[in-house]
């Protein structure tokens, strides 16, 4: 039977594919075709990056896997398995990290592991990109000053940074706040999953294009990847600008704050009738 698929699922696909190509992994096998996704794909109002940003964000979700297959059969179980208590299946992971060395990052000059920080019965959960200096002095996740942006971002919201959890895709600085190295995230990413496993927020916010991609496994601009919910394994993940962006180009926050807004609206928050951001 041929279908055709709209140009944003292909192109999802096509992304797919190569990051396995990348990882060495060739061979696909093929499930029996379930019905609820065939009407995705065939579904007229899927979202077209082309079209309204605003409309899709609150009605449509995007299936999309995560940087690691969901079933991965060579996997040993993982120790945290069966701990139903959040903050002690975190525990039990950070001590499987222990003093990591498997990748090039212990001997390039970290001084500590950025593990996670926040509540782990939390709602929402936000995920940059890699420690700076100031996290890696503190060995605690966005405390410099795109850390005191992301407090505001949240104040904004009505919460407290001790309601969130906020992690990152790898765990230790890179040196020179270099961008982190494909294989860099996809040795941490692992353990990043299985915070969010032991978690179970309700919604995840990644901060910037190194999480939104690495987590969604897609190679997208941030204006295609902004503005749309994405259904990662059964949680919603949104993506918004990093706070360091916004530092940068502070014009761009009130697009973060529509980003926010729709992240309050899902969890149930009050979204305050105006906010200049
Ligand atoms: N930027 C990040 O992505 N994460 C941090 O923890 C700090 C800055």
């Amino acid at each position: 039977m041929s279908r055709t698929l709209d140009p944003f699922l292909r192109r999802q696909l096509a992304d797919r594919i190569e990051f396995y190509r990348e990882l060495g992994i060739y061979d696909f096998y093929r499930h029996p075709v379930r019905s609820d996704l065939g009407e995705m794909a065939a579904e007229p109002s899927h979202p077209n990056p082309a079209r309204d940003e605003l409309s899709s964000m609150t009605t449509t979700t995007v299936s999309v896997g995560a940087a690691e297959p969901e079933e991965n059969l060579f996997s040993s179980p993982k120790p945290e398995a069966g701990v139903s208590d959040p903050a002690r299946a975190l525990q039990i992971i950070r001590e499987d990290l222990g003093a990591c060395t498997r990748c090039r990052l212990h001997q390039q000059g970290r001084k500590q592991i950025v593990f996670g920080v926040g509540n782990p019965q939390t709602d929402l959960m936000f995920v940059g990109e890699a420690p700076g200096a100031d996290e890696d002095e503190q060995g605690e996740p966005f405390v410099g000053r795109a850390g005191q942006l992301l407090n505001n971002m949240i104040k904004a919201m009505g919460l407290r940074r001790e309601d969130v959890y906020i992690a990152n895709i790898i765990k230790c600085r890179p040196p020179g706040n270099r961008v982190p190295e494909r294989d860099e995230c996809e040795t941490c990413s692992p353990f990043l999953l299985r915070q969010i496993a032991a978690i179970r927020p309700k919604v995840i916010v990644a901060l910037g294009a190194v999480a939104a991609k690495t987590l969604l496994a897609l190679n997208a601009p941030m204006a295609e990847l902004r503005g749309r919910w994405y259904d990662f394994r059964g949680i919603k993940l949104a993506v918004t600008y990093h706070p360091a962006f916004l530092l940068r180009d502070p014009r761009q926050k009130k697009e973060a704050w529509k980003d926010l807004q729709r992240v309050m609206k899902e969890l149930g928050l009050t979204v305050p009738a105006t906010h200049a951001g």
